[in-house]
């Protein structure tokens, strides 16, 4: 599918501009070719914001593989008043080259079907304020032109646009990659020696986490330093996919190598089943299996042909989220793992930097041992004090989300931890922090490393060693520059804090940096609380759930009426962990359900979603955007919040204690 721009860029007169405005009914009356507006008659402001990748295709739409199926339902997650705003082929019926929306456009996850949707519909141009990084890189290696509404209104005002326009700011490899038409050409023109990459000057320099890994996996001669803006080749050292991304990933290396493609160092590399594995529970997806199934078979078919570790479902059991297995047992301090997942920035607990690519940069570099990376900014959250009992890591990245996130500073940025706080959490605490890099729209997240890493790793994975891993660790230069600042965060400041589901329907998104405390939501009953995710789905997370339903029940407390508490594990060793402390007794006790290892209801695919849009969730999990975990409102909050709402009915905070004080005294 991909070919070359043209150098300069013009739009066809046969073809139409959709304007994804904030108002629905000027998109309808577009989509039935009504309706066609341009830059003069819109303002920026009227612009959707926030387009995220799971209402450009949600999970299901996501169940095809061949992005011709995928492209059918393209913005299918886009709900106003229970319904479709676009139907089944409407992006692609209405013969539109160009899409325009607001500021960051495709955050949420790294699906690359995002933009698969929109160019397999004849999409060549995506026009936004801003581009979440993932969906951005995205649209280069699938070799969709990007630009500002100004460009839009050159484009409209019938000037032919040189190419040079679409990527001025950006790196000299994306240059290259955008120049020859998406990634595989690039890769295939670099394989044959028809372009250099050029090599960034670069002086010794003090340098951050990030920087300073990054410097350690370039290719190609030159000083062992990198600043941000500089396009590097860097090598990598693993990474892994899962049973919703392998099939494109081994579809696309069939299509672009042949049959009999080989990658680089399978050993180094993953596949997981842990995405789909109870979606047989949702009654929505039932009519989906057969496509399941595919995916599935997909998979095993890619690593028995690779060879890669296998993390495959064993008598329909999963053995984790492949974020809470990877920092179990493949991801070591100062590595660079990459994985076909916005969440794989949770393995940055482990100190080493780690994010998610799209399927196509996927299959490049396992199939190539490298990728292309514009060094990213920073941005430092030194870390003071210590978390008051009732509050969480959790609370922290809400509190994070409100305060930095929202207004964009940590936009494409690495977030690094430092500073004494850290120690105070628990590794679990850390990969909480570093998970939710992506809710940030961060590029990915790195904790300074201390002695409870190596203990923690060296415990799972004896044969590593201690003195290797203080080697290759990192810690950032006493000069090194943050563009994104040095931020000095009390951790005896952050209060409990939701995040509250907006108002979609009228403008305001479902958005993990809605942030409020609980006490600013006033009173909010609730029906589902659920504990789980690679947000929430590990050990310290089941220690708090259970801290508050041992302290309910021994208060003669269940899950409060009209309310379902479910708890699920994410990975084995979570699981066996709980069983082997007595969790399980108590949750039973309680009147909670237990779901084995896996995801589920965060990707609407498993026990714990809404099922119509009047029903309130509170969760532990990491995304609120509407209609990922059902058609209901959801409020994000910590595991304890989450525990303790379940008893009580409503959204609340957690403190010790407090069903206690409930207990009328006896006589
Ligand atoms: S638990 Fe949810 S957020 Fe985490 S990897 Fe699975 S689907 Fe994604």
């Amino acid at each position: 599918m991909s070919k070359k721009p043209p150098e300069n860029v013009k739009l066809d007169p046969t073809k139409r501009v959709l304007f994804l405005t904030k108002d629905p009914e000027l998109i309808k009356k577009q989509l039935a070719g009504e309706l066609d507006l341009s830059m003069d008659d819109v303002t920026v402001d009227e612009l959707l914001d926030d387009v995220n990748t799971d209402a450009m295709t949600p999970a299901w739409v996501c169940f095809d593989h061949k992005p011709e199926d995928i492209a059918r339902n393209a913005y299918a997650g886009l709900i106003v008043e229970g319904e479709r705003l676009f139907p089944t082929d409407a992006l692609k019926d209405g013969n539109f080259e160009v899409i325009v929306s607001g500021y960051r456009k495709g955050v949420g996850s790294s699906r690359e079907t995002a933009v698969q949707a929109e160019k397999w519909s004849g999409i060549k141009i995506a026009i936004a304020a801003s581009f979440a990084p993932i969906h951005a890189a995205n649209n280069v290696s699938q070799g969709v032109l990007m630009a500002g509404h100004d460009v839009l209104r050159r484009l409209q005002a019938g000037e032919e646009v040189p190419l040079e326009e679409f990527y001025k700011h950006d790196d000299p490899i994306t240059q290259l990659i955008i120049r020859q038409g998406g990634l595989f050409p690039f890769a295939k023109a670099l394989a044959a020696g028809e372009i250099d990459i050029p090599q960034p000057e670069i002086a010794e320099r003090p340098m951050s986490m990030a920087e300073k890994i990054l410097a350690r996996h370039k290719l190609g001669d030159g000083a062992p330093y990198v600043k941000p803006g500089d396009a590097v080749l860097v090598e990598v050292d693993g990474g892994y996919s899962h049973e919703f991304t392998t099939a494109q990933v081994h579809y696309f290396l069939e299509q672009e190598y042949g049959s009999d493609y080989e990658i680089k160092s399978p050993g180094h590399f993953a596949v997981f089943e842990d995405h789909l594995i109870y979606a047989e529970e949702v009654p929505k997806l039932r009519g989906f299996l057969d496509k399941i199934g595919t995916l599935r078979e997909l998979q095993r078919e890619f690593q028995a042909h690779t060879g890669v570790q296998d993390f495959a479902a064993r008598e329909g059991r999963s053995p984790g989220i492949c974020h809470e297995v990877a920092r179990e047992k493949l991801i070591a301090p100062g590595e660079f793992i990459l994985a076909t997942d916005s969440h794989t920035c949770m393995g940055g607990c482990n100190n080493a930097l780690t994010w998610g690519v799209g399927a196509t940069e996927y299959a490049n570099l396992i199939h190539s041992g490298f990728t292309q990376v514009e060094v990213p900014e920073s941005i430092r959250f030194e870390l003071t004090g210590e978390l008051s009992p009732g509050v969480t890591a959790k609370d922290v990245m809400l509190h994070l989300l409100l305060h930095y996130a929202k207004p964009q500073k940590t936009l494409n940025r690495v977030m690094e931890f430092t500073g004494p706080g850290v120690s105070s959490l628990s590794m679990d605490e850390r990969a909480t922090l570093t998970n939710m890099a992506t809710e940030c729209s961060a590029r990915g997240a790195i904790v300074e490393a201390d002695e409870s890493t190596y203990d923690w790793l060296l415990e799972r994975r004896p044969e590593l060693d201690r003195e290797e891993m203080r080697q290759a660790s990192v810690r950032p230069d006493p000069e090194a520059h943050y563009d994104g600042g040095v931020h000095e965060i009390d951790l005896g400041t952050i209060r409990p804090m939701v995040a509250h589901p907006g108002d979609p329907d009228r403008g305001i998104p479902s958005d993990p940096t809605n942030g409020a405390t609980v006490e600013e939501i006033g009173e909010v009953p609730i029906e589902i609380a659920y504990g789980g995710s690679c947000t929430a789905g590990k050990i310290d997370d089941m220690i708090f759930y259970h801290q508050v339903a041992k302290e309910a029940v021994e208060a003669g407390l269940q899950v409060a009426d009209g309310v379902q508490f479910l708890i699920q594990f994410g990975s084995a060793e979570v699981e066996e962990y709980s069983r082997e402390h007595g969790f399980l007794a108590t949750f039973a006790r309680a009147g909670i359900r237990v779901i084995p290892p896996g995801c589920g209801a965060c990707i609407g695919c498993g026990p714990g979603v809404s099922e119509n849009p009047d029903q309130v969730t509170v969760s532990a999990i990491n995304r609120n955007y509407k209609g990922r975990s059902g058609p209901g409102r959801l409020y994000l909050a910590s595991p304890l919040t989450v525990a303790a709402s379940a008893f009580t009915g409503k959204i609340t905070a957690y403190r010790p204690g407090m069903f206690a004080e409930m207990l009328v005294p006896a006589g």
